[in-house]
């Protein structure tokens, strides 16, 4: 009996992996939707087995929801990152995550239902499905760490293991899915009762399944060597960024003309809205300055302490910039190091010393951040005594900025203290 039951098994990983894989290696030509479909469709039959369809082997009870279908589910989703990507695989593990959510909140509205009988004893099972519900939650929010964690995992045996795939496979598939079962069982333990031997037993099946996969996979690569996944070696943090949405947060920024590095606008912002907002102001009558802020000597920052460490103080200037920033300012990032602020309806006199606060506030907040100060030179222009246009007024604005490099950098230089005598540069 229990032969007869390793055998079906078998007989159930072998039909899956083999249609799932064939979906899987047809994507191209037949879409990977119908890959993706195919498995969170699995997804419902699985958790129903998992509650309630548990069989005999020889080394214990197992059902075969966890071990075929559970087992093979986590192993695909870790075969569609290897043949894809990170920003791929992330849909269905997404969209399970939402589907089984939303079955979970559908059950809750439909058990509430005084509900007929069709036909005597085919009453629905509202305690069972009360249960499938508990499980259905937890199982999800396993799932979910489960993919990512492999995936994770198996990007991190890469820089040991290479091109061993099948290596890779089975050693992630057995530290995630030996946390899997642990985690699983519990919630099975405290809503059924289910037994210890089910721990053990269902752990050495899914070993077993990982196993049996993995040799399946490896048919599947000698069968198909063109088929050979790619294996260069990928940024964990990138990874894990793309399985998680991160960038689209990145995205988002972009897309209302953030700059992602120092949350301040883009360049490109500066030529539409910097322009239309200085006509406006000046139609009205009133006055506006241009501020463009240059860090001093920052290549030697990114020479000493790195390009990550030149980001970090791209953004503390930025900060500064943004918290001193009233409705009337506009920051942008004009170039790498480069910050320009229009201050709509401030004259050059409040211009210089607004200017003069931002950089020693600069310097002092970089001297507590960084093991030294980071000093700016900014120069200033108003509108519209000096310039009327936005282009004359950036032109005078970094005339000055100029002047300030000149003098030794670390000041303010604007139509107040243009004239001083000049001092030699550092
Ligand atoms: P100066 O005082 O004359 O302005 O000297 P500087 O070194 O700041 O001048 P320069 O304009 O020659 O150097 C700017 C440097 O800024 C060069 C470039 O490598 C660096 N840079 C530009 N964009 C970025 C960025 O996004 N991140 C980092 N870390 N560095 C950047
Ligand atoms: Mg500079
Ligand atoms: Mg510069």
């Amino acid at each position: 009996m229990a032969f007869s039951n390793s055998l079906l098994l078998v007989a159930q990983a072998a039909l899956y992996f083999g249609v799932m894989i064939t979906l899987l290696h047809w994507r191209r030509s037949i879409g990977l939707g119908v890959f993706m479909c195919a498995l969170g469709v699995m997804h419902f039959l699985e958790t129903y087995l998992a509650s309630v369809f548990y069989v005999q082997l020889p080394f214990g009870i197992i059902s075969p929801g966890s071990t075929v279908l559970f087992t093979g589910k986590l192993l695909m989703i870790l075969l569609l990152y290897v043949k894809e990507d990170a920003a791929t695989v992330r849909q269905p593990i997404h969209g399970l995550l939402i589907g089984n959510f939303l079955i979970v909140g559908l059950v809750m509205l439909l058990r509430n239902h005084e509900t007929v009988e069709l036909a005597a004893g085919r009453a629905p099972d509202i305690g069972f499905v009360d249960e499938m519900g508990l499980l259905m939650v937890w199982g999800t929010v396993l799932l979910y760490i489960d993919s990512l964690a492999i995936i994770l995992l198996y990007e991190r045996l890469g820089r040991w293991l290479g091109r061993h795939f099948g290596l890779r496979v089975l050693i992630c598939g057995a530290v995630v899915l030996t946390f899997d079962q642990l985690g699983f069982f519990l919630a099975l333990h405290w809503v059924s009762g289910a037994p210890v031997e089910a721990l053990v037993g269902g752990w050495i099946a899914k070993m077993l399944a990982v196993l049996l996969y993995t040799l399946f996979f490896l048919i599947y690569l000698a069968l198909f060597p063109a088929a050979e996944p790619k294996g260069g070696p990928r940024r964990f943090r990138d990874v894990f960024q793309a399985l998680t949405y991160r960038e689209r947060y990145e995205d988002l920024l972009r897309s209302s003309h953030l700059d992602f590095l120092t949350k301040v606008s883009h360049r490109s912002q500066f030529d539409t809205t910097a322009k239309a907002r200085l006509a406006e102001v000046l139609e009205a009558g009133q006055v506006a300055s241009l501020l463009i802020i240059d860090i001093d000597h920052f290549k030697r920052v990114n020479d000493t302490y790195g390009h990550q460490a030149g980001d970090e103080v791209l953004a503390t200037v930025a900060r500064v910039l943004r918290d001193n920033q009233r409705s009337d300012d506009h920051v942008f990032r004009y170039g790498g190091e480069e910050f320009v602020i229009l201050s709509l309806r401030m004259g050059a006199e409040a211009a210089q010393s607004f200017a003069d606060r931002l950089r020693r506030q600069i310097e002092e907040v970089t001297r507590d951040a960084f093991l030294e100060a980071v000093t700016v030179s900014v120069g200033i222009a108003s509108a519209p005594v000096e310039a009327d246009s936005i282009d004359a007024l950036f032109e005078a604005a970094d005339r000055r900025l100029y002047v300030a490099k000149a003098r030794g950098r670390n000041r303010v230089v604007g139509a107040l203290n243009e004239a001083e005598p000049v001092v030699p540069a550092d």
